[in-house]
């Protein structure tokens, strides 16, 4: 429990004896009623930073080349540049105390604007780890709970996190379906549909090995929770209540997403039943999470609660479940910067092993990846170059401003950069040099390809598995002799690309 912070550890002297989270029987941490400001609340969307100054190429390669010789990874470089360009990182690595600074700063969760929290956390508690601090003060920890923060912004997402730093609105009522009998303990029990046909289906697989789940405690409205905590402030006073007791609208029962199951109280000692096992391996698999686990009070503010249980949906269920992460943790740990620009392939999201980055106000991404994207093969030559073709075209990438193109340079409006030893390629650049199709869209920069090509590098691709080389040997030159040997009268429609293939291969 060190570095409990901010959570005044207020333990009921028996296990059981006291109210839970949700008034049930157990044993809650809590803190102070004291308020915290809206501003140190944790806002629950990432936050995407706009480049405050355009930044160059140059700019990039020369931050790039320090923070990878500072032991950095590439995508921790290049994450901490879409949150603090090169100005942002000058003045990180700048002076006194940059290893400290650096040490919080490139974990991509990391905001800028709440260094000096970390920081403080850090000095507050010396073997806390940047690591745990930045998550930490992004849960909301170095400030005391049920502050008057904003309450959640979307309430009935399935994500929505409800903690002693998150209420929900007074009147948030989510739609709510009625539990069959012989799935719960208390008439008129509901959850939300999604929940509830998630925990059927969950209590059903448990059922087929002879185990039964039902539910003890799903959804609380506000005044439910209101009457609760009210009970407990007129007999002990609100102090000693908030100890114990949450208070309305703190409570993740009013969501409709959270039930206990079989039982609510630490006495019952539910930890040690054949369910509990059984939905500590599979709850996950139907969209649950175990909401407060052991060993992770400090993060929740609560005690391990082995009954209570959170429907966040089968993704985030089973990110939790192999990460080890609560839904604070979830949270906390969401890339500040997402993932860069969106770059699309009519319409469709791409991906690639880099982030994407702006430089020079184009889009830059690895060249290699960005060929393959839109349905173009490629290969590295011998003499560094990127050989790209498709569309009947071929092209020839190096470091730069020019590439070649049918045996002429064709200039490029932003450079072709070398980063870590990778080509990254200026899409717009790219796109306007060789001709093809490229615009603005909703998302993002838009790329097409034709059928025709795709369809060609489909069969090529499938060719090449039959004969058991690589695309990239195919077209490298180094299996021509077998390219030559295999294309056979059916195999004719490859002729228009042929030129290319043996104009590549160095043989024409
Ligand atoms: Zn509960």
């Amino acid at each position: 429990m060190a570095g409990l912070l901010a959570l005044g550890l207020i333990l009921g002297s028996t296990p059981g004896a006291q109210a839970a989270e949700d008034g049930t029987q157990g044993t809650v941490l809590t803190g102070p009623a004291e308020e915290a400001p809206a501003s140190l609340l944790l806002p629950l969307e990432p936050a995407v930073s706009e480049p405050s100054a355009p930044a160059s190429a140059d700019q990039y390669l020369a931050a790039l080349d320090r923070l990878l010789a500072l032991g950095l990874s590439q995508e921790e470089a290049d994450s901490l540049w879409l949150r603090q360009g090169a100005a942002g990182i000058e003045t990180c690595l700048q002076g006194e105390g940059a290893a400290e600074r650096l040490s919080l700063l490139r974990l991509s969760f990391a905001h800028p604007e709440r260094l000096d929290r970390y920081q403080a956390e850090l000095a507050r508690s010396p073997e806390t780890s940047p690591e745990e601090a930045v998550v930490r003060v992004n849960i909301g920890l170095d400030a005391p709970p049920y502050g008057v923060g904003e309450p959640v912004d979307e309430p009935a997402s399935l994500t929505a996190l409800v903690n002693k730093y998150h209420p929900l609105p007074a009147d948030y009522v989510p739609e709510l379906e009625l539990l069959p009998p012989g799935y719960t303990a208390s008439q008129g029990a509901r959850l939300r549909p999604e929940a509830c046909a998630a925990f059927l289906r969950m209590a059903d697989a448990a059922a087929e090995e002879g185990l039964r789940l039902y539910s003890a405690s799903p959804y609380r409205s506000y005044a439910a929770q209101e009457r609760v905590y009210q009970r407990y402030a007129a007999q002990q006073g609100a102090e000693a209540a908030d100890t114990y007791s949450a208070r309305a609208g703190f409570s993740e029962h009013q969501t409709g997403l959270a039930l206990d199951i079989n039982v609510a109280s630490l006495s019952a000692r539910f930890e040690e039943t054949a369910e509990y096992a059984w939905l500590s391996a599979h709850s996950w698999e139907y969209g649950f999470i175990l909401r407060f686990p052991q060993g992770k009070e400090d993060l929740t503010g609560y005690l391990f609660e082995p009954w209570h249980y959170r429907y966040v949906g089968p993704e985030t269920a089973r990110l939790c479940h192999e990460q080890g992460w609560t839904l604070e943790e979830f949270w906390a740990r969401q890339p500040v910067c997402g993932t860069g620009p969106v770059l699309t392939l009519e319409g469709e999201p791409l991906s690639f092993s880099r982030l994407p980055l702006v430089l020079d106000g184009d889009v830059y991404v690895p060249a290699e990846e960005l060929a393959r994207a839109i349905g173009w093969a490629s290969a590295e030559q011998p003499d560094g170059t990127l050989l790209l073709w498709g569309e009947r075209r071929q092209a020839r990438l190096s470091e730069g401003r020019s590439l070649l193109s049918g045996g002429s340079s064709v200039s490029l409006d932003c450079p072709v950069i070398r980063a870590n030893g990778v080509l990254m390629a200026p899409v717009k650049a790219l796109c306007q040099a060789l001709d093809l199709p490229c615009e603005q869209g909703e998302a993002g920069l838009d790329l097409r390809t034709s059928a025709d090509t795709w369809d060609w590098v489909q069969k090529l691709d499938q060719s090449c598995r039959q004969h058991g080389i690589t695309l990239e040997q195919a077209v490298g030159g180094l299996a021509v002799d077998r390219l030559e040997r295999w294309i056979s009268p059916a195999e004719r429609w490859l002729s228009p690309q042929l030129d290319l293939f043996f104009w590549a291969a160095g043989r024409k």
